[in-house]
This record gives structure tokens, C-alpha cells and sequence, in this order.
């Protein structure tokens, strides 16, 4: 029943029979994580093949011996790949170590040491902001609010940002620097920017050095049949006159092994140029011997392909599960909504306004981890206390159903309590 067309009486009520439900959930003692997008076990057994690679077969088809020094741009081979996948080019696209989140972070400093190709002082020399669809990555805001960049929240809408907001706050504001942007099934929301968002983004005007970090994490992680073609983005920059305003990242975190995969750069000639000279003098670089060993395992694009059609059979069914249990728990109170993403790792779960701390609360009491209440929000600030973010891959099916269900009863018990706050 619809809780919000209840009486004081019912809400009681049905309060009172959830915190039986609850104390029954508490009792089972559970221990359970939904917090971090990680993949799975299974998932990552499916690139063990790579634990044995490259063995002797250490030189690059190109013919690089891939155990010395050098290659700062990383292999060709690699860059030629997910150049196609990312729609950036091999030429505008250079493979680097492990973490895109490191590039990410390298060249926020880099511009705040030294400014953009664009900028005319290092952005560190006056205040700047950076633009954050939300709900967004925490780990994104966690970068711009180390080095103290105001954050200022922009709506995240199905087809990607809110751009007359973008376009309202860029306009009178130069010292708005960048934008945050998960581009294919972001994070959490799981929503695609469209060619039309994307378009207008680019043209929009605002300070020389302002830059889009187009973060296309899940570029390649579709749980439909019908993935979508990654935007030529830098062409499009270019088309709207501003070819230096986006920053591409990608990696292989999530297609391969999380925490041994390759990462990816794509921009302008000439902010790359500009990224290899800082970057050059922290390494000599990148870890070649791990690129070969992706390059020989995923072999071209169609194999990266090929291999996420294996994990998306893993993880599919725990997106449905989830889905299904919110609908059958959830969906006649009309307390919550949520997204159903055709890929990526999240669902992003709405409940009434003033309830997600409590939720979650409730939840840990229960021994379900659940993202920090704020996460999906600059400075932790969910300002209608209602996100939370679900990250159903990591569990096995059977916990991930104890879990969900578990969750459930948190968010129907939460509601009923602010509610009846309302009430007082
Ligand atoms: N960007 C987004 C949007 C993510 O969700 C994640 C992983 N949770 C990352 C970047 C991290 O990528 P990497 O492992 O390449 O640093």
C-alpha cells in the first residue's frame, strides 16, 4: 500500500510489524557488504589466463622489448584498441599504469602547479570550482575537495547533465575550471550522456581552460545487447571549436583485474603534449610487461568485446535480482525509485527525502554495509538526505538476496519513521 495515502494509525501500524521484521533481520547476525563497485571473484577468474602471460613472448608485435625503460605513451597496440573502444583515436590516446583515477588526479595538479595549455596563471594562483553532476562518483569529489575546489552540484539528468544549468553557472563564472562526468552508465545513476548533451556541453561558452573530465569508466560495460558506440568525443570538441576541453579516461579496472588492469589518456594533441611532460618526470614509463600481457589476453577490440559478454552473463542476473526485490518490497509504498542501468556497476536507489542516513543506519545495526549516507554527493552532503548507492556485482547471488532484502526492510522502516516524524 501506498504509504504516503496512510493514516497515523496505519503508518504506526505498519512500523510497528516492519521493527519486528527488523529485530528478525538483526538476530540473523549477517555480515554483508553492498558498498564498493567491485567485481566479483568469478569475474576476475575469467582473465586468469593473464596471470601466465606474457611468459618468454615479452616483446610487443611491434617489436618492443617490453621489459626495459621507455614508451611513455605506452604500447600501440593497446592504444590502437581501446582508441576504438573509448572513440578516441590510437593517435589521441596514450596507455598508462594501473589507475585512470591517477590520471585524473595527475593532471588536476598539474594545472593547479602549472595551468592548462589554455590558462594564463596555474589555476592554484586564485579560488576555482569544478562542476559535479550528482548524484555523482564520490572518489571524483574526493580529488577536487583535496585540493580545496569548491564543488557545485549540477543536476544529472537521463541523458547526461542538467546543461541549461551548466550553461547558467559557466556563463557569468571563469573561475569554473572542470566538470566531473562518468559518460557511459555513470556511476551511480547508471545514465548515458546523448550526442545532443554531449554537443551542447562543448559549445557552451566559459573560461579558456575549463575542461570536462569525461571519465568513461564503463565505456564498454553493457548488460543489454545493443551497447552504446562511445561518442567521438574529441572530434566533436574540435567540431564545437574547443578541441582542448575534454579529458578522456578508460581502464581495463573492471574488464580484467581491478587492481592490476591498464589505464587510458585521451585528449588534443596539444594537452597531451602537455600531460607527457609532467608525466615524464615521474616516470620513464608505464608497466609495458602488464599492457602486453592485456594486448595478448584481449587480442583487439571484438575480444574486449567478446570478454564482457562473459561477465555480463556473471553479473546480469545479480542486476535483475536487485531490481526484482525493490519492485516486490518496494514498489506499492511508493517510498523509493530507482534506476535500472543497461550497464555499468551501480543502481542508484531514491528513497523519501530525509531518509537515506537513517537507511543506511538501520542497515549497518543489521550487519548490511551500505555506502556512507552523502556519498554520492561533493563534501558527503546529500542535500535531501535520500541517495544510496547499490553495488550489486561484488557479492555472491545468494548474500546479495539476503542483502537486498535486508536493505528493504531498512528503507520501508526508515520511511515510516520520517513519516511519522512528519506526523508530530
Ligand atoms: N571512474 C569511475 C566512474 C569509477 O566508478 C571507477 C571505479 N569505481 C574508477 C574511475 C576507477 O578507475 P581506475 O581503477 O581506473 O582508477
Amino acid at each position: 500500500m501506498n504509504f504516503h495515502s496512510m493514516s497515523v494509525d496505519e503508518l504506526r501500524s505498519t512500523r510497528d510489524d516492519l521493527r519486528k521484521r527488523y529485530e528478525t533481520l538483526q538476530a540473523a547476525g549477517l555480515n554483508l557488504d553492498l558498498t564498493r563497485g567491485k567485481p566479483g571473484p568469478d569475474q576476475l577468474d575469467l582473465s586468469n589466463p593473464m596471470l601466465s602471460l606474457p611468459g618468454d613472448d615479452y616483446r610487443s608485435p611491434s617489436g618492443v622489448d617490453t621489459r626495459n625503460y621507455g614508451g611513455v605513451s605506452g604500447l600501440a597496440e593497446m592504444r590502437e584498441i581501446f582508441g576504438e573502444l573509448l572513440g578516441t583515436g590510437a593517435d589521441r590516446t596514450v596507455a598508462l599504469g594501473n589507475a585512470s583515477l591517477q590520471a585524473m588526479h595527475d593532471v588536476t595538479v598539474y594545472a593547479l602547479l602549472h595551468g592548462t595549455v589554455d590558462s594564463d596563471k596555474p589555476w592554484s594562483a586564485e579560488p576555482i570550482k569544478f562542476l559535479c553532476p550528482v548524484p555523482g562518483y564520490d572518489r571524483h569529489f574526493g580529488i577536487t575537495e583535496l585540493y580545496g575546489i569548491e564543488m557545485v552540484n549540477v543536476p544529472m539528468n537521463p541523458d547526461g547533465p542538467d546543461v541549461d544549468a551548466c550553461a547558467a553557472l559557466l556563463a557569468d563564472d571563469p573561475s569554473i575550471k572542470g566538470m566531473w562526468l562518468v559518460p557511459t552508465y555513470s556511476n551511480p545513476t547508471g545514465y548515458t550522456v546523448s550526442e545532443d548533451v554531449a554537443r551542447r556541453l562543448l559549445a557552451l561558452p566559459a573560461a579558456p581552460d575549463f575542461r570536462i573530465y569525461w571519465d568513461n569508466a564503463y565505456a564498454v560495460h553493457t548488460l543489454v545487447d545493443e551497447a552504446p558506440a562511445p561518442l567521438p568525443i574529441l572530434d566533436l570538441a574540435d567540431e564545437a571549436g574547443h578541441p582542448n576541453r575534454v579529458y578522456v579516461f578508460g581502464s581495463t579496472s573492471k574488464i580484467t583485474f581491478a587492481g592490476a588492469g591498464v589505464a587510458f589518456f585521451a585528449s588534443s594533441a596539444a594537452n597531451l603534449a602537455w600531460f607527457t611532460k609532467y608525466q615524464s618526470a615521474s616516470t620513464i614509463g608505464p608497466d609495458k610487461v602488464n599492457q602486453l600481457r592485456h594486448l595478448q589476453f584481449l587480442k583487439d577490440a571484438d575480444g574486449v568485446r567478446a570478454h564482457m559478454d562473459r561477465h555480463r552473463e556473471l553479473i546480469a542476473p545479480k542486476f535483475e535480482l536487485v531490481l526484482q526485490i525493490l519492485e516486490e518490497r518496494l514498489g506499492d509504498s511508493k517510498i523509493a525509485s530507482w534506476t535500472t542501468p543497461e550497464g555499468g556497476y551501480f543502481i542508484s536507489l531514491d528513497v523519501i527525502d530525509g531518509a537515506a542516513a537513517r537507511t543506511i543506519a538501520l542497515a549497518k545495526d543489521a550487519g548490511i554495509a551500505l555506502t556512507a549516507a552523502g556519498s554520492t554527493y561533493p563534501y558527503k552532503k546529500d542535500p535531501h538526505d535520500r541517495n544510496i548507492r547499490l553495488a550489486p556485482t561484488f557479492p555472491p547471488i545468494d548474500e546479495l538476496r539476503t542483502a537486498m532484502d535486508g536493505v528493504a526492510t531498512c528503507a520501508l522502516l526508515g520511511a515510516t519513521e520520517v513519516l511519522l516524524d512528519g506526523h508530530r
